[in-house]
């Protein structure tokens, strides 16, 4: 099946709420067209360098037409460049990063993105990533610490705490995710719950390729898939 076929049918298959970032790295411009012009929503993208080649090299219009999450662990000295291109940044895993993104944001306010110079970033809309099964080489914060940051990041005006994210442990069978899934979809109860300034938690970002079925069983309203639209990465 065509790249467009497999937006669609999976689109198809899975509740209108729930949406689809797709995974795009290491995908071509030609390929991410190709999936926008199917009818995607939003793009994922794990380098800022990437994604800013991607959205520069599309037509404004096309890469407007849909939003951009940074899906991959974001660097200090990247954040300029990350707020010229991304809509969203799901992978805010300490409160120092945090901070440096809504200093970024109050110091300049107005940011150059590509295809809109001048756009104004008013409040950058962030999710928290979690290692939901505390494994030592994958990015985001311990499931004990996520309220606390969150708690700790309403103090942050030009930022908005939306959504939880996380990456379960590779394995082959969806099956040994869903115990995973079942933490988050707790801890993002407790933080739907968090009625504080600048925090409004009603995103779940959770569920890629092999298992993403399993995911939105246990609760997500995002899944972020690449593999399974577009093929075996190289
Ligand atoms: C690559 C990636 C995905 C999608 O992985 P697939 O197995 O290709 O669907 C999802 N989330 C993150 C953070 C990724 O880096």
């Amino acid at each position: 099946m065509s790249i467009a076929e497999d937006y669609v049918k999976i689109r198809n298959e899975i509740p209108e709420n729930v949406v689809i970032v797709i995974a795009a790295k290491t995908r071509t411009m030609k390929e991410i067209e190709e999936v926008i012009d199917a009818g995607a929503t939003d793009i994922g993208e794990n380098y800022v360098q990437e994604a800013e080649k991607i959205y520069k090299g599309l037509s404004p219009e096309k890469a407007k037409q849909v939003k951009w999450h940074m899906i991959g662990p974001l660097q200090k000295n990247k954040i300029n460049k990350a707020l010229g291109t991304f809509d969203v940044i799901q992978t805010i895993d300490s409160f120092e990063i945090a901070r440096a993104i809504d200093k970024r944001v109050s110091t300049h306010g107005v940011v150059l993105h590509p295809a809109e110079a001048g756009r104004v970033w008013e409040i950058v809309p962030v999710y928290i990533e979690v290692n939901i099964a505390g494994e030592k080489t994958k990015s985001g914060i311990a499931q004990e610490r996520v309220l606390e940051l969150i708690e700790l990041m309403s103090g942050l005006e030009n930022i908005k705490v939306e959504g939880l994210m996380t990456m379960e442990p590779y394995s082959e069978n969806p099956e040994d995710a869903r115990p995973y899934f079942k933490k988050m979809k707790e801890l993002f109860e407790k933080a739907k719950e968090i009625k504080m300034p600048n925090v409004d938690i009603k995103i779940l970002s959770m569920g890629m390729s092999n298992s993403y079925k399993v995911a939105i069983e246990e609760g997500s309203n995002m899944v972020r898939v690449g593999t399974a639209i577009f093929g075996p990465r190289n």
